[in-house]
């Protein structure tokens, strides 16, 4: 059974990205070199490298305004791989850049292979254990999994946290010791700009220690793009959060929440960027996860969530990704991890790839 490397982080914001950085070097300038060539593809106007990185570095001047820590942490993160600060900004920056399509470099990425993650929230009244649950499939080309890790985070300040993320980047989803979790779906929203990258969003919310505080790092902050946020806490309480770059609005949540790749709130609709993801498989994603959840509300167990991952409804483009078979893993959109907090135990269930062939494994925080 393949798993992730779970890799200890501690000390200053510096020192902990200088360890990820020196740790994971190899996997780091593998994945730069691996994404920086996908873009390269997609970006039909980005015909050098410097094309790209002054595109991504305009998001920096609001990264390090949004948390000093989070950039010191990047910076670590640079000397300690041997890559520019430059540079890892732009591996940080690699959700925003498949929905950013900047006009003036030609972006085509309106490609019927991309689909996207499927994202759930439940409420302790929700679960048989009367616990709440948050959690997602993480789903992108296939060859993003070869950079799989789990962070375990000791700050010198601040709540201890256990991030599931990829090599050289901040975080993607996560958990922390005040019993805060967070995962995501992306929406492609038609504000995207430069801003605040998803990374930082995630860790700056997982450094809170109230929910509150990391409902606002989420909702009053320049966003980059639109993402929708799934928060929720040990205590409880628990959010929705559609944003675009520019707006937000909170889906109300009866006992559980689905959420896939396209706005459900009738007010952000006019942020959806027109026919993107036209097959609609995140139609499909949606009202299948949500019909399970809500056939099962009151007796939710973890053993119930991990059957929505598997999920192979409107195969290959299903909760559980899966790529044509025609398609090598630069192409091939596929399930590359599988994640669900329990908040209330403070356990990570974690799934290398797609849950559907591979075992979750339990990580304490
Ligand atoms: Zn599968």
């Amino acid at each position: 059974m393949k798993q992730m490397p779970v890799i200890e982080l501690s000390g200053t914001s510096y020192d902990i990205g200088y360890q990820h950085g020196t740790i994971l070097k190899n996997q780091i300038h593998d994945f730069y070199n691996t994404i920086f060539e996908l873009h390269m593809r997609n970006i039909t106007a980005a015909t050098d490298k410097n094309t790209l990185l002054d595109y991504t570095g305009k998001n920096i001047g609001f990264l390090k305004n949004y948390s000093v820590e989070l950039y010191e942490e990047l910076q670590g993160i640079a000397d300690g791989s041997g890559l520019a600060f430059e540079e890892i900004v732009f591996l940080n920056s690699f959700l925003e850049l498949e929905d950013i399509r900047p006009p003036e470099l030609g972006g085509k990425l309106l490609s019927k292979r991309l689909w996207g993650c499927t994202s759930f929230n439940i409420l302790p009244q929700a679960s048989k254990d009367n616990k709440p649950y948050v959690g997602q499939t993480f789903d992108m080309e296939q060859y993003y999994s070869k950079y799989n890790i789990v962070l375990k985070i000791h700050p010198k300040q601040g709540p201890d946290q256990l991030v599931y993320s990829m090599a050289g980047i901040l975080g993607l989803n996560g958990m922390n010791s005040n019993g805060i979790a967070l995962s995501i779906n992306k929406i492609v929203a038609n504000d995207a700009r430069f801003g605040v990258l998803y990374p930082l969003i995630i860790r700056k919310a997982l450094a809170q220690v109230r929910v509150g505080d990391a409902f606002g790092a989420i909702v009053f902050t320049e966003r980059a793009a639109g993402i929708n946020y799934q928060l929720s806490c040990k205590d409880g309480v628990a959010w929705c959060i559609e944003a675009s770059a520019t707006d937000y609005d909170l889906i109300p949540i009866q006992g559980a929440i689905a959420h896939t790749n396209h706005y459900l709130s009738a007010r952000m609709r006019k942020f959806e960027t027109a026919n993107w993801l036209s097959h609609g498989g995140s139609y499909v994603r949606h009202q299948v996860s949500s019909n399970i959840l809500a056939e099962h509300l009151g007796k939710i167990d973890i053993e119930l969530i991990k059957t929505v991952t598997r999920d192979h409804t409107n195969y290959p483009r299903c909760i559980c990704a899966h790529g044509f078979e025609e398609e090598n893993e630069m192409d091939a959109f596929a399930t590359v991890a599988a994640v669900i907090y329990d908040t209330a135990e403070g356990i990570m269930y974690v799934c290398h790839e797609n849950p559907c062939t591979n075992e979750y494994v339990q990580i304490k925080l």
